[in-house]
């Protein structure tokens, strides 16, 4: 993930931001997600956590890898398609446009649908309760406190062109929500 995100990050801040909407709830979400994302290297490189691991079976590890293959590929996919528009907090960019093609062509939020999947990957490929879900507690939060500001900050922006885009899909399953 870190390795895909990369040059997509370096590109879009070479862009400047025109509007920043990142409040002192956003700094913590972020700080948040990233101890989620970092908890199973805590499990690997020390013993704190061996008190809730459980028995590795080959099922969740199979069905966790086919999410981290999706997740990963999505995550490409939405990066790409967003281009120097994506930020990593709530921010409008110079000439930030509104991106209604490609992975964005159906859901909202791409991007988060593939978060949700590498941190269900997570769950099902490690072992233990607390390294395992670390990153999908955090994100869930992430996404409950962040999409409707989200939603409102683009509102606010692009006016009725995602009013449009807003009523023709879905946040995150193609046709269901
Ligand atoms: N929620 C999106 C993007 C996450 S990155 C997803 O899950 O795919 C967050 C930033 O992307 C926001 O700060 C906003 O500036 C930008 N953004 C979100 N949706 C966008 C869209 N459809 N077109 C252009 N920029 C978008």
């Amino acid at each position: 993930m870190l390795a895909i995100r990369a040059p997509h990050g370096h590109r879009s801040r070479s862009v400047k931001v025109a509007k920043s909407h990142k409040t002192p709830l956003e700094t913590g979400i972020l700080v948040l997600a990233w101890v989620g994302f970092f908890m199973p290297l805590l499990w690997l490189a020390s013993p704190v956590l061996s008190f809730t691991e459980y028995p590795p079976g080959i099922g969740p590890l199979v069905a966790g890898v086919i999410c981290f293959v999706i997740g990963l590929w999505l995550f490409y996919r939405s990066h790409a398609d967003l281009g120097t528009n994506w930020s990593i907090t709530l921010e409008v960019r110079e000439q930030h446009r509104l991106i209604t093609q490609g992975v964005y062509r159906r859901i909202r939020h791409p991007m988060y649908l593939a978060l949700v999947l590498y941190s269900v990957g997570h769950a099902l490929v490690i072992p233990n309760w607390v390294a395992g879900s670390s990153n999908l507690v955090a994100f869930t939060i992430l996404f409950g406190l962040r999409v409707r500001a989200e939603e409102k900050m683009m509102a606010d922006e692009f006016g009725d062109e995602y009013t449009a885009y807003t009523a023709r899909t879905k946040r995150l399953v193609p046709g269901v929500w």
